[in-house]
């Protein structure tokens, strides 16, 4: 599995699981994905890193009908709000016809989407 450099620091394991995780600002409270140096919020560098919760609820999403060769269509990218307050983007393993927002998913790695191609993914997130 490949990853973006932004995300290196963001995907680790904690208590025998893989986990996202994000950077906690010790200034404004704010909680931020990818972990990143600086706060987006209100610029502090005082920044500690937690892990993000598995689960999360989707609170907007929609069917890619077209994309680069070697994608299945249609497939499923969702915002995925998490209870520490980040809102994700990823791409959901699930059909159209199963989705809804606010439901529930669960973050997955180790394996794409069914037909999607092993390189092109980091973590998706799937229906819990
Ligand atoms: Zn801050």
């Amino acid at each position: 599995m490949s990853r973006p450099p932004a995300l290196e620091r963001s995907i680790a394991s904690v208590d025998g699981r893989t986990a996202l995780f994000a950077s906690h600002c010790r200034g404004c409270g704010r909680v931020l994905f990818p972990v990143g140096s600086v706060c987006a919020q209100c610029g502090g560098a005082d920044l500690d890193r937690q892990a993000l919760s598995p689960t999360g609820s989707v609170f907007a999403w929609t069917a890619v009908h077209r994309a680069a060769p070697g994608w299945k269509v249609p497939y499923v990218v969702a915002l995925v709000d998490f209870p520490e307050g980040p809102r994700i983007f990823a791409q959901v393993d699930a059909a159209p016809e199963a989705m809804r927002s606010g439901m529930p998913v669960r973050v997955a790695f180790g394996r794409p989407p069914a037909g999607q191609p092993d390189d092109a993914y980091c973590f998706t997130v799937e229906p819990s």
